[in-house]
């Protein structure tokens, strides 16, 4: 499975890599929070590839914090709060 790089939309990084070879931006998507969970084991987890937030801890997730995302604007008048 192809990995698309979050940042220059290359689609042609494989599963493995680590970083993108087209702009060298680190594919994987972590939680910035040390002691989430997802950083607990042995090798950190990744969190989702289009993350800005952990949904573990609801701390900011590296892509985040490195420019390469940003929050989704939606615009739903039917939802309520
Ligand atoms: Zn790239
Ligand atoms: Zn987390």
């Amino acid at each position: 499975m192809n990995i698309i790089c979050a940042k220059c939309g290359v689609t042609n990084n494989v599963e493995n890599d680590s970083y993108c070879q087209n702009c060298s931006t680190l594919l994987e998507n972590y939680c910035t929070n040390l002691n989430c969970i997802l950083n607990d084991g042995e090798y950190p987890e990744t969190c989702g590839p289009a993350n800005c937030i952990c949904i573990w801890c609801g701390c900011e997730t590296t892509h985040y914090v490195s420019g390469i995302l940003k929050p989704q604007k939606i615009d739903n008048d039917e939802m309520e709060l």
